[in-house]
């Protein structure tokens, strides 16, 4: 009954599985997050390990659906990033990310947008000089998030709809985006923010990879919007 296809996507996350397997979790085109067994994985003769092991690639999977998983029996590299494996920031960074990503996306659950988003992420990984990966890390989780429906109120104060900030303003993680510091009622789960770090904010949300990574960014704003963009990742974990 099972007759074979191919899926297009990149690798999550890999997972070693019984003796010999391993189980990927691939982001596909054409079903979203799928998990793949691959039999033998661990084997020195896997033929199909190398497939895989391709770290930050494109790649062509040609499956066939199981049980419980899809198995794969071939595929091709479609686009190798290899500036992202040659460069170890660059590659710790980036699997962190796909870590995160792998945490919160459901399976089966195809998103075109999604899926442009993570393949225009990994060209702009592989081109930009390392010291600006950690924003646009920002950039994509930030707006990956979105996507999934968890986009932040950056815009405006969610209490009171004001938009014209007098001065600094909290990030309340509870809430999902900025309130005016005059709420103020306990400081738990809020972080402060300056007016630069809120525009830098709103641009990582609403403007294009490369307007992002064109200007010059102070670097306290970008450890701080980082720092904001992962607890709030981690806060939609939870
Ligand atoms: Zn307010």
């Amino acid at each position: 009954m099972s007759s074979d296809e191919y899926i297009a996507g990149v690798v999550l996350q890999t997972r070693d599985y019984r003796e010999f397997d391993r189980i990927i979790y691939f982001y596909s085109q054409e079903y979203g997050k799928v998990e793949v067994l691959v039999r033998g994985a661990r084997k020195i003769t896997s033929k199909l390990a190398p497939l895989i092991a391709e770290p930050f690639a494109l790649v062509k999977l040609k499956v066939v659906s199981g049980r419980r998983h899809y198995h794969l029996i071939g595929g091709e590299v479609q686009e190798r990033f290899e500036n992202i494996y040659t460069n170890y920031v660059k590659m710790n960074g980036i699997a962190s990310v796909f870590n995160c990503i792998n945490a919160i996306v459901k399976k089966h659950k195809p998103d075109a947008k999604i899926f442009s988003l993570l393949i225009a992420f990994l060209q702009k990984a592989n081109t930009i000089p390392q010291e600006k990966i950690t924003i646009l890390m920002s950039a994509f989780l930030i707006k990956f998030l979105a996507f999934l429906g968890y986009r932040p109120e950056v815009r405006y104060c969610i209490l009171c709809q004001r938009k014209e900030f007098e001065k600094d303003i909290f990030f309340d993680f509870e809430k999902g985006g900025v309130v005016c510091k005059s709420h103020d009622s306990d400081g738990e789960n809020k972080k402060e923010l300056s007016m630069s770090a809120l525009s830098l904010l709103q641009e990582l949300l609403y403007k294009r990879f490369d307007y992002v990574l064109e200007k010059k960014k102070m670097k306290k704003d970008i450890q701080l919007v980082s720092k904001i963009i992962n607890q709030f990742y981690q806060w939609q974990l939870d």
